[in-house]
């Protein structure tokens, strides 16, 4: 048989959604890919219901239902500050990891360099790669995980096409402060560069923290593409509903790509979801409350399991370090885990281009109960690895 293609020959699959997968097999308590256990808000399952009864069934328009559409740029509008048209400024995607792709394939041409902040989102190799595009890392040195301004400025002198930023940081849980994004922002805009921003924990931040929308800095707007989505927001991960929101000469490029990926969000939950877009502050203010608490639960369980972590200024999630167990893999780490513990996690090494074989990632947005058992079966991890 002929050759298959060359861009996926190294591929791998997910590691992430691999350790959903083990965790099921074991029946541990999964703590590894990113998505609650609890309701979405019950306003929202009501008018599922609702909407199943009355439809719209069949395609919306491929960009995003106008409704839709006109609902989520006025909530954007309402956060960030920003006017935000609707018609010309937004593509409704099939979530954000759509959003990146369709994004990537619209910036960047086979050989571009696109700057990648290490750890990372998984996603991002692979779509800088599946666009034909060369990575360029920088690191964010723990335990605060700042940037060397200098080293990323040498990435922008290799005429990098764009900079991909997670703010708030999965896996770190970093918050980029005004500075450091005044730092990026001067640099994109010295080196003329895209910067492809992923804000999908844009809600989910710790006092005193607070979320900064890139496109909101002086010189910004023209040069920043937003992906994010409703996922983490609204805890609906699996409607996969995400966005891209920028200026609209790339919107028309990306609305073109997404147009032949995918055709097009499901309708009926856009539909649905517009109830969402329309909650008022509170909802955002309980959303934050909850999590603080999960966050509370959970870091203090590890604090009395005397295990070692990173505390999240935002997203939900933790490192752990796991040196202490002598591991030569933290895949094998992770397998063992929720084998004989009970716990699914992820593996560090997903996240960093460095060798960085001594962290595991867990996290918690899931019901007390489901933390607490979790941090049950984690007493028992030095009995059990050791
Ligand atoms: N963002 C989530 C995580 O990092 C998962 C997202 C996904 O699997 N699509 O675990």
């Amino acid at each position: 048989m002929r050759e298959l293609s060359k861009r996926t020959a190294g591929f791998t699959d997910s590691v992430i959604r691999r350790m959903t997968r083990i965790s099921n097999q074991f029946g541990a308590i999964n703590l590894s890919q990113g998505f609650p256990d609890f309701e979405p808000p019950k306003e929202i399952t009501d008018r599922l219901v609702q909407v199943a009864a009355e439809g719209p069934h069949q395609y919306a328009v491929t960009w995003g239902a106008q409704n839709f559409r006109e609902a989520l740029a006025k909530k954007q509008e309402h956060f960030s500050g920003m006017q935000i048209d609707p018609n010309s400024e937004i593509v409704i995607t099939c979530g954000s990891t759509e959003a990146m792709m369709a994004v990537m394939l619209s910036v960047t041409n086979p050989g571009d360099k696109v700057i990648i902040f290490s750890p990372f989102y998984e996603n991002y190799v692979a779509d800088t790669i599946l666009s034909g595009a060369q990575p360029i890392y920088v690191p964010l040195n723990p335990p605060s995980f700042a940037f060397d301004a200098d080293v990323l400025e040498d990435a922008f002198k290799q005429n990098a096409k764009a900079l991909i930023l997670c703010n708030p940081s999965n896996p770190c849980g970093k918050v980029f402060s005004k500075e450091e994004l005044k730092i990026i922002a001067d640099l994109a805009i010295k080196y003329d560069t895209y910067v492809i921003t992923d804000e999908v924990y844009e809600h989910i931040i710790y006092e005193p923290y607070k979320h900064t929308y890139l496109a909101t800095l002086p010189g910004m707007r023209e040069r920043t593409i937003e992906c994010s989505s409703l996922s983490k927001t609204y805890s609906i991960t699996g409607w996969r509903l995400g966005y891209v929101i920028a200026p609209p000469e790339v919107i028309d490029r990306v609305k073109k790509v997404h147009d032949f990926l995918t055709v097009g969000a499901a309708a009926p939950l856009m539909e649905t979801a517009i109830v969402g877009l329309k909650f008022g502050d509170e909802y955002y203010k309980q959303l934050q409350e909850h999590y603080t608490h999960m966050k509370k639960l959970f870091i203090t369980g590890l604090t009395d399991l005397n295990l070692t972590f990173t505390e999240p200024q935002g997203a939900y999630y933790v490192l752990v370090d796991i040196s202490e167990f002598g591991y030569k893999s933290d895949l094998k780490f992770c397998e063992d885990l929720a084998s004989k513990v009970g716990v699914g996690a992820v593996p560090g090494s997903s996240f960093f281009n460095e060798d960085v074989n001594h962290l595991i990632r867990f996290h918690f947005a899931k019901k007390d109960e489901t933390l607490y058992k979790a941090l049950d079966n984690l007493s028992e991890i030095r009995n059990k690895l050791k």
